[in-house]
């Protein structure tokens, strides 16, 4: 068979995700009308694909319904330019700033926000200035990009201590030009409303404010999502949502709908067989799992492999539209690399071909990512920069 013959037969996928473009805005939305002063601006966080969700598509959406101050924020030059593409005339931070002397020329060249989040990276941008000193003057004052100095309140993992910001901020302020700046920190344990250590990090960004010498024009951000929706003394002048932008909250013991954000990845697939297992039988990988009683299980099309968590367990919902209504399915027996199997014993209807879903919303019905997280013991950011390049997404516009 010729290869155009292949190509011309169209056959639904086993498994797809359908990506829910209006929901994406529902939630930037959302997050801003949480936020304490309408001046406080948000930095929508689409890194790593956006968070698997495809990252142009979400950028060209949330460009429809921000405000001029809106910014985008990613974690690497790559992906802001990829950003910078879609969105040539918005700003895009780079939060991990530049790790070498050809990242910072791209930075600049890119005309991108920037992190400072260690010493080394000062001597980065001096190197740079030092080499081309009229090039990078003219490229930061058409791009009037921000440099954000991240400093260490409690997190232990990227910012600096306050006595090298002090050094940075020295040399900064020697440079034959102003470079607009802001402060940043980032919380560990926002999404624990019981754990003092994000009141520690505020104590500690006012500490750093007061001994800092910051020019008057300095910009502040510490919250990401879980600040958005618990932390309205910490918004100050950006706010940086990621995980709430995809309907999922990072906040411990709740689920997104419990926010009022709207699921973005609906996941789905389909049965692909219906078998029937005796009592004492086992099903599937390891045969850890044995029917307890005659059982009519259902195979579900997709698995790992597609980025469905191998450690759901026994029990994990999930959601069948049979010609009767949606049902739930629980899982039963290890999930595989290409297949799933849930339990249809109490159901008669359900036949090969019926749509699965395995998270997000279908139907009217609502199966939280925040929940299947839960029950494999991870996050809802894992799922779904997880989901794998054999899922393709579909984009819902309307
Ligand atoms: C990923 C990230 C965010 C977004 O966090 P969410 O919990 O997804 O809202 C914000 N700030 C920084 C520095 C990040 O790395």
């Amino acid at each position: 068979m010729a290869e155009s013959d292949f190509s011309s037969v169209t056959m639904p996928p086993h498994a797809w995700a359908d990506i829910d473009l209006k929901a994406v805005q529902h939630n930037f939305l959302l997050a801003k009308s949480h936020l304490t002063s309408p001046l406080c601006r948000a930095c929508a966080v689409v890194k790593s694909n956006a968070y698997g969700h495809g990252v142009q598509p979400v950028v060209a959406a949330l460009d429809q319904v921000m405000d001029a101050n809106d910014q985008f924020a990613v974690v690497s030059w790559q992906e802001a330019s990829v950003v910078k593409e879609v969105v040539p005339h918005r700003r895009v931070l780079v939060m991990r700033g530049p790790v070498s002397a050809d990242e910072m020329s791209a930075i600049l060249a890119g005309g991108m926000d920037w992190v400072i989040h260690s010493r080394y990276q000062l001597d980065l941008l001096l190197d740079c200035i030092a080499a081309d000193p009229s090039g990078v003057k003219s490229a930061l004052v058409k791009s009037e990009a921000r440099l954000w100095i991240k400093i260490n309140t409690g997190m232990n993992r990227l910012g600096m201590p306050i006595k090298d910001a002090r050094e940075v901020l020295a040399a900064l302020s020697e440079l034959p030009f102003i470079l607009p700046l802001g402060l940043m920190s980032h919380l560990a344990t926002a999404d624990d409303l019981g754990d003092t250590l994000t009141e520690t990090q505020f104590l500690a960004f006012q500490q750093a404010e007061t001994e800092l010498v910051l020019p008057e024009y300095t910009l502040k951000t510490m919250a990401a999502s879980a600040g958005i929706l618990s932390w309205p003394q910490l918004h100050m002048d950006m706010v940086r949502p990621g995980i709430m932008l995809y309907g999922a909250t990072p906040m411990m013991g709740r689920v997104g709908p419990d926010e009022g954000l709207r699921p973005v990845m609906n996941l789905k697939s389909r049965l692909v067989a219906i078998n029937h297992v005796r009592a004492g039988d086992s099903i599937g990988y390891g045969a850890t799992y044995v029917a307890e009683h005659d059982m009519r299980v259902g195979v579900i099309g997709l698995g790992y492999g597609d980025g469905y968590p191998r450690h759901a367990p026994n029990g994990t919902r999930t959601l069948v539209a049979t010609e009767q209504g949606v049902i739930t399915a629980p899982l039963a027996g290890r999930v595989s690399m290409d297949m799933l199997t849930v339990d249809l014993s109490h159901d008669q209807s359900a036949k090969p071909g019926d749509e699965v879903l395995l998270w997000g919303q279908a139907w009217g019905h609502d199966l939280p990512a925040n929940e299947i997280a839960d029950a494999a013991g991870t996050i809802p950011y894992e799922l779904f920069c997880r989901l794998t390049q054999r899922v393709p997404r579909r984009y819902i516009r309307s």
